[in-house]
């Protein structure tokens, strides 16, 4: 490995954790495996956290204060925008009964404390690999749109598609979630890195590029929702 893959490459996980000595070892030890790593320390602030910025995956301790774990994930389940999202449970509580009931509020995993960072991160890939094949791989397709990480190439059907970084990255961001739509602020945190200063605008002129690339058809690709943003539509 080389250089750090940009933002936009990088899983985002929200571990919701309120043993802070746990909550930190995951965050170092889930940033040094290469996602981006954001953390709540209580249920309710976590449902808040999501709705602003959707990860990922959610790594969700079974007892926090305010609203339980198990609350949270059966509330994430309830809405259509988060029904999906990949949501791994702890607890420390080890009986077979929680873990039916863990796994009927909709977790995708379970891991029981104590466990190792090995162990986790092993299941952490193992859940994005199973629910989002294009999060983890060099190559990504989707439709008759590839993309190789590796190599930084683009193919349509059997046309190379020629890309520059920003479109790249772009049309990266859409492959890992084909058909939700994105306001132009959630690609520029996604695409640009919240810390940095860029007019939304700048989002338009970018999608264009990508747009006029990858139309090499006559069909496009990208939806344009009005006052929503722009989705990945094949
Ligand atoms: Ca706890």
């Amino acid at each position: 490995m080389s250089a750090e893959p940009p933002a936009a490459m990088r899983p985002y996980v929200l571990v919701v954790e309120d043993e802070e000595s746990l909550a930190t070892l995951l965050q170092y030890n889930l940033d040094k495996e290469g996602y981006r790593v954001g953390l709540s320390a209580d249920g309710e602030e976590a449902l808040i956290t999501i709705d602003e910025k959707q990860p990922d995956l959610v790594i969700l301790d079974w007892m926090l204060p305010s609203v339980s774990g198990i609350e949270v994930c059966r509330r994430l389940r309830q809405r259509a925008e988060t029904r999906n999202l990949p949501i791994i449970m702890l607890t420390a509580r080890g009986e077979e009964t929680d873990r039916i009931r863990g796994l009927d509020t909709g977790a995708d995993d379970y891991v029981v404390k104590p466990f190792s960072m090995t162990e986790l991160c092993a299941r952490v890939r193992a859940v994005l690999r199973r629910i989002r094949p294009g999060l983890a791989d060099d190559r990504v397709r989707h439709g008759d749109i590839m993309i190789d990480r590796v190599a930084h190439r683009v193919k349509r059907g059997a046309q190379e598609v020629h890309l520059g970084p920003t479109e790249f990255r772009l049309l990266d961001y859409f492959m890992q979630h084909p058909g939700r739509v994105f306001s132009r602020e959630q690609l520029l945190d996604a695409v640009w890195g919240s810390d940095v200063y860029v007019e939304t605008r700048t989002v338009d002129v970018h999608i264009g590029r990508l747009r006029r690339a990858l139309n090499t058809e006559g069909d496009d690709p990208i939806r344009t929702v009005r006052s929503a943003g722009y989705s990945l539509d094949l």
